[in-house]
């Protein structure tokens, strides 16, 4: 989602932080602004719109100070606005702050502030917590009260760093990610290590519930109550700040490419657990699975290659549905939590849940830092590296990979060859002539059915998915036999459907399917390893068996989906209104 950064040291602060605010881009964000103290004044500059327009249009990089505060907003309340775009500064103007996350009771704390002679200026539940801050330290003239008074009074998820006038910087965080970054030439607070990699891999995750104070280059961490804490100095993977594309045109390509070797080591650094967690399953006899977009499809095709293969049921629920099901969590029972960036806010509400009712829980997650990561008993690591473009890919195919090994512990033997679902992929990526060919062709349309079923059904479901992402175009994902259940109705002269219908069990089926939509006026995108006159477009994947086809299938819709997106001129790595690590509810 949005992101924070903050500087202090004895480097102008304002082009570390757009460097920062550029390096966090990919978490997704609609405006964004800067405010650096001089002279005992706090300017800012801010807009809407992409860090490099705004920067051209106000010059945030040129702000003069060495300490200093960024933001990049996803709005949750108002407008997205100039107005609207964070930093904002009290009434008075001596604290700025940037905020990540939501402010439940900004209301009431708005109103009784504006009775108490604190203006306001946004739309935003952010402004509250700047002016709420100036109000205790009006009244305290000690920044760490200030902070213990106010994060006593906000409720909701948040992650915010303030500054003062007097070049003091605080910071609380209480479900959303902030980290501090220790170096040489100053310290960094920021919602993801990127933020200043490129400085120092000396890093601090704050604890949730966490308030921080840095004066003269110190920094104190305090509990809520005001009780120092002790903390610990981790050194980061510099690999967290690779997000170079190197040859490609966009990330979301260049990640779609990785995933040959995403397979392949998918689950290999965790193959301990992995057994481990297999053996739980094994004793509960049932486990769930949760996780939300693209790894609750991850989770529906877990469920399958389980009962499947080993016999096993996988009980799987969206996360932001989880409080329906808290009756059904029990102890010892096995909670597998998906997620890429381990800050998913429904994924980790999901998670306390589960905790709460003594389930263990084992984060499936590619962050080893992140907040799952930390909440979780065990963590099972997917180490596809960091996953830039805003649609999931590459993560997606490491969660796949990652519950296929689960399923082979489970069985007692290998379900899958791993190298032959990375040859089968490559084979995909190498010849996209068909897929650019659709692609142009679609690119009008307004709606799209994708149809699968068995494995390919969650696998219509993630493509359908990635259509909507990356190309704005409304798709559903069905399982093949409910088309006539209702969704018929909508076929007619001009509609769209693709089917993925490779040449295994599912194939007679969906062909049938496929010709009853085209016997109403369909267009139909075969995706499939076998011609056939039903399809007016087809999608030509490499022969195989049932999961290599639908790696075969998640790829070839991936690809769909981004060159739909070319056509389109649409961003592939920045689809608007999304986020990357959404990290609001
Ligand atoms: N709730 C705040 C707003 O709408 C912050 C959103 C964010 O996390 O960017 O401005």
């Amino acid at each position: 989602m949005c992101s924070i950064i903050g500087y202090t040291g004895d480097k102008a602060a304002a082009p570390i932080l757009v460097d920062a605010l550029r390096r966090m881009e990919y978490r997704g964000y609609d405006s964004v602004g800067v405010a650096t103290r001089t002279d005992g004044e706090v300017s800012v500059r801010k807009g809407t719109g992409r860090v490099e327009e705004v920067n051209g249009k106000v010059g945030m990089d040129k702000m003069h100070g060495k300490v200093g505060v960024g933001h990049t907003r996803w709005a949750t309340h108002g407008e997205v606005s100039d107005i609207n775009a964070h930093p904002h500064l009290s009434s008075s103007g001596g604290v700025a702050i940037v905020h990540n996350g939501v402010i439940d009771n900004h209301q009431e704390l708005r109103r009784s502030l504006e009775k108490a002679g604190y203006a306001f200026s946004s739309q935003t539940d952010s402004e509250v917590i700047a002016n709420l801050i100036q109000k205790h330290h009006d009244q305290t003239g000690d920044v760490a009260k200030s902070m213990i008074r106010t994060v006593s009074e906000i409720k909701g998820h948040y992650a915010f760093i303030a500054m003062f006038r007097d070049g003091t910087m605080s910071a609380a965080r209480y479900g959303e990610p902030l980290i501090a970054g220790v170096s040489k030439n100053g310290l960094f607070l920021s919602s993801d290590v990127r933020g200043f990699i490129e400085h120092t891999d000396e890093a601090v995750y704050l604890e949730s519930g966490t308030c921080v104070v840095i004066r003269d280059g110190r920094m104190a961490m305090t509990d809520y109550l005001g009780n120092a804490s002790r903390y610990r100095t981790t050194t980061v993977s510099k690999e967290f700040g690779d997000i170079s594309k190197g040859e490609h045109a966009h990330y979301t390509l260049k990640e779609i490419k990785e995933q040959p070797g995403v397979v392949r080591r998918a689950g290999d650094s965790s193959q301990d657990t992995i057994r481990k967690v297999a053996g739980l399953i094994k004793d509960s006899r049932f486990a769930y699975a949760t996780g939300s977009g693209s790894s609750y499809n991850a989770a529906l095709l877990a469920r399958q290659v389980l009962a499947r293969f080993a016999g096993v049921r996988l009980e799987v629920v969206l996360s932001g549905e989880m409080s329906s099901e808290r009756g059904m969590l029990r102890r010892g029972t096995v909670l597998l939590a998906v997620s890429q960036s381990g800050e998913s806010a429904d994924v980790l509400d999901a998670v306390d849940m589960a905790k709460e009712a003594g389930c263990v829980v084992v984060g499936v997650v590619n962050s080893v830092n992140s907040s799952l990561a930390r909440a979780a008993d065990m963590v099972i690591r997917m180490d596809c590296g960091p996953e830039v473009g805003v649609a999931a890919t590459k993560s997606l195919c490491s969660q796949y990979g990652i519950m296929l090994r689960l399923a082979g512990e489970l069985a007692g033997e290998t379900v899958t060859d791993v190298g032959v679902v990375a040859e089968v992929i490559s084979g995909v990526i190498r010849d996209t002539n068909a897929i650019q060919k659709v692609a142009g062709k679609i690119r009008e349309i307004t709606d799209l059915y994708v149809l699968g079923r068995g494995l390919h059904y969650p696998v219509a479901m993630e493509a359908a998915l990635k259509i909507k992402e990356l190309t704005y175009i409304h798709a559903e994902g069905l399982s093949g036999g409910e088309m006539k259940h209702g969704p018929l109705a909508l076929i007619d002269e001009g509609s769209y459907v693709m089917v993925m219908n490779p040449y295994d069990s599912t194939y007679g089926d969906m062909l049938l399917g496929a010709q009853e939509a085209k016997a109403r006026g369909a267009k139909i995108i075969g995706v499939s390893d076998r011609q056939s006159g039903t399809y007016d477009h087809w999608i030509r994947i490499p022969k195989g068996g049932e999961v290599s086809y639908s790696f075969a299938e998640i790829v070839a819709s991936q690809l769909l989906a981004y060159h739909t997106a070319l056509a389109k001129e649409t961003d592939p790595d920045y689809p608007r209104n999304l986020a990357k690590s959404v990290t609001v509810k």
